[in-house]
């Protein structure tokens, strides 16, 4: 798999960012790992999360489809950095044993384009408005974080999302939630994300959303032939941490048209007319949920007896 940092192929770029990336990387997983870390120390409720979402000082992605050859680069390494299975083959759609993958679409007039799929990091997202009892988070460093401690598996978030990215482990008796974290934990260490660090084309760079967003309306300013006139992200659901630029408009790539609404306002006024059939579903889910907790650990134990006793 080559690997080839994203800033040695996007030198050229008008806007240079104006802090040291790697100081920044640094900084914004210190964050993250710290928000994921204390999450249980501050107010959870789905309302204060939806509002304390980052501003364009906190981290994002710009995805340039421009760039993009297709060559699942970024997916595989994906699949390595969170210990996901067969990590040699590039996946065809989120699951929970892939939480990003690159789609093959055609336009209106049948070219093919390259798509990397992955979780949007919303400012306002609906999954963390629709979760009853906090598992998601948006953090202040633009992630929005996953607590499968909290997770009762009543799937609320995949409902809500509107960009269809939480999956559900059916395989696992716990069934919890994936999707991408931004990988909290490299950026904790001063790494950019996998995905980042892995394309070769530089399709994908990882930085303060404010400085991104400079830099995708300096490339459709210089090079308006290469580029639709649009930021995909920058207001869509009341705007995302994940920003695309594509050659085409991006309805024709299968990206959903929404308005500058945020998703989590109607999610959030679904669960107030809700309460009790919300309260009731998540007592049902948390009870299953430590039931088959309960039950698992006592076959684990069972197990071990059985391979005391044949030793
Ligand atoms: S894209 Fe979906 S899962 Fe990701 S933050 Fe937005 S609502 Fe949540
Ligand atoms: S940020 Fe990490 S988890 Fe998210 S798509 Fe990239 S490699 Fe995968
Ligand atoms: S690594 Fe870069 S060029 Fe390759 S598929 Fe991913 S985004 Fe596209």
């Amino acid at each position: 798999m080559a690997r080839t940092h994203s800033s040695t192929a996007q030198g050229a770029d008008v806007c240079a960012a104006t802090l040291n990336r790697r100081e920044f990387v640094r900084r914004a997983g210190m964050g993250v790992a710290a928000a994921a870390t204390c999450a249980l120390l501050v107010d959870r409720t789905p309302a204060a999360a939806a509002t304390a979402g980052p501003d364009d000082e906190a981290a994002g992605i710009l995805i340039d489809l421009t760039r993009c050859t297709g060559c699942n680069s970024c997916a595989l390494a994906c699949k390595v950095a969170n210990y996901m299975p067969n990590p040699e083959t590039p996946p065809q759609e989120l699951s929970s044993s892939a939480l990003s993958y690159v789609s093959l679409e055609q336009d209106a007039s049948g070219a093919s384009f390259h798509v990397k799929r992955q979780c949007m990091h919303c400012l306002h997202p609906a999954c963390v408005s629709a979760c009853t009892v906090g598992a998601l988070r948006k953090s202040a460093e633009g992630a929005v974080v996953y607590d499968s401690d909290k997770c009762i598996g009543c799937r609320y978030c995949q409902y809500a999302c509107p960009f269809g990215v939480p999956t559900y482990d059916w395989d696992n008796p716990l069934g919890l939630i994936h999707k991408c974290q931004m990988c909290f934990q490299r950026t904790a260490h001063g790494e950019e994300p996998a995905c980042i660090a892995a394309c070769p084309n530089g399709a994908l760079r990882f930085g303060r959303r404010g400085d991104l967003l400079v830099q995708a309306r300096a490339r459709i300013r210089t090079q308006p032939e290469r580029y639709a006139d649009h930021i995909y992200g920058e207001h869509e659901a009341g705007g995302t941490s994940v920003l695309y630029l594509s050659p085409v408009p991006f309805d024709q790539l299968r990206f959903p048209v929404l308005s500058d609404r945020t998703v989590s306002h109607d999610a959030e006024a679904v669960m107030k007319m809700t309460p009790a059939v919300a309260l009731t579903v998540a007592s049902l889910a948390t009870g299953l949920h430590l039931m088959l907790r309960r039950c698992h650990q006592h076959d684990a134990t069972q197990s071990e007896c059985s391979n005391d006793e044949e030793v």
